[in-house]
C-alpha cells in the first residue's frame, strides 16, 4: 500500500440504507477514505442498465452516518459509478470500487442481471479494480458479520496486490454460521440458468398482466464452479470480465472470415490463430 490512504468507492443495488452497504463502508473505512454513491431506492436486477430519458437526481446522504462522504441518486447502480467518475470525485481516482454486499446470491449467470456486479463492472470499465459482494440471505435483516472477514481480507489483498486488468471479483458468501463456512475458492462461472415462471392475473381494469418468478437450475456437475463451491460451504470468488469476446469460438469462424477476403489477399494459414493472436493481449 502506498503512503497514502486508499480512496474506496462504495455502492450497491438494494440502496443506499440496505444492512449490506454498512457492512461494506465498515470494512472500507477501516482501509482508507470512502465515498459512498449508491441508489436512493431499490435498483436489483438493472443489469448494466443506465438512465438516459429522464434527469438523475442526486443528494447527499446520511445513511451511513454523519461522518462518512456519501451521495444517494435516483439512477441506477452504474448511474451510480458514472455520477461518481464522471462528478463526484472531483478528479480523484478510486483504488478500488465495493459493491454491495448484495441481499442474496449473484453467483454464476445472475452476475448478468445483478446491478451489483454491473455496477462493480462499470469500475472495472475505468480501470478500476472492483469486487461485488453478494450475501446467499435474502431478509431485509440480514445479519452480515458471517461476511466481514471475507471482505476484509479481499480487500486487503486487492489494495496490496491489484488486480489483473479488466478483471473484476464476483464474490458470492453462503448462508450458514461462521464456522461452518469452509474457507473460499477461486472459482469458474457455473453453467446455471433461470427458468422463468410469469404467473399472469388481471388488474382491477380487467387488463391482463404478468409477474415472473422462477427456479435456478444447475445441471453444471463440474466441481470448480461458484454454484458447487457455495453448495459446500465455500465462499466463491470467480474473476469475471467484460470483455465477452468467446475466444474459443474465433478459430472456428477463421472461414468466414478467408471467405470473405478481397481477391487476390494472400492466404493466413500459416499466421497464428485468430485465439493465439487475441490472447496476446
Ligand atoms: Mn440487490
Amino acid at each position: 500500500m502506498s503512503e497514502r490512504r486508499p480512496l474506496i468507492l462504495v455502492t450497491n443495488d438494494d440502496g443506499i440504507t440496505a444492512g449490506g452497504i454498512a457492512a461494506l463502508v465498515e470494512v472500507a473505512r477501516e482501509f482508507g477514505d470512502v465515498l459512498v454513491v449508491a441508489p436512493d431506492s431499490p435498483q436489483s436486477a438493472q443489469g448494466h442498465a443506465i438512465t438516459i430519458s429522464v434527469p438523475v437526481f442526486v443528494r447527499e446522504s446520511e445513511a451511513l452516518g454523519d461522518d462518512v462522504e456519501a451521495y444517494e441518486c435516483s439512477g441506477t447502480p452504474v448511474d451510480c459509478v458514472k455520477l461518481a467518475k464522471s462528478v463526484l470525485l472531483n478528479g480523484r481516482t478510486p483504488d478500488l470500487c465495493l459493491s454491495g454486499i448484495n441481499h442474496g446470491s449473484n453467483a454464476a449467470i445472475n452476475i448478468l442481471y445483478s446491478g451489483t456486479l454491473s455496477a462493480a463492472m462499470e469500475a472495472s470499465l475505468e480501470g478500476i479494480p472492483s469486487i461485488g459482494f453478494s450475501f446467499l440471505n435474502y431478509r431485509a435483516d440480514a445479519d452480515f458479520s458471517v461476511c466481514l472477514p471475507y471482505v476484509r481480507r479481499l480487500v486487503e489483498f486487492v489494495l496490496t496486490n491489484g488486480m489483473t486488468e479488466g478483471s473484476l471479483f464476483n464474490v458470492n458468501i453462503p448462508d450458514l454460521p461462521a464456522e461452518q463456512i469452509k474457507g473460499l475458492r477461486v472459482c469458474r462461472q457455473a453453467e446455471a440458468r433461470w427458468v422463468e415462471e410469469y404467473t399472469r392475473a388481471e388488474d382491477p381494469r380487467g387488463r391482463p398482466y404478468y409477474w415472473l418468478t422462477g427456479r435456478f437450475v444447475n445441471e453444471d456437475t463440474r466441481t470448480d464452479t461458484d454454484a458447487h463451491a457455495l453448495d459446500n460451504g465455500y465462499v466463491s470468488l470467480v474473476p469475471s470480465l467484460h470483455d465477452l469476446t468467446n475466444l474459443r469460438a474465433l478459430d472456428s469462424l477463421q472461414t468466414i472470415e478467408a471467405s470473405l477476403q478481397p481477391q487476390g489477399t494472400p492466404a493466413t494459414t500459416s499466421a497464428p490463430s485468430k485465439k493465439q493472436q487475441l490472447e496476446q493481449f
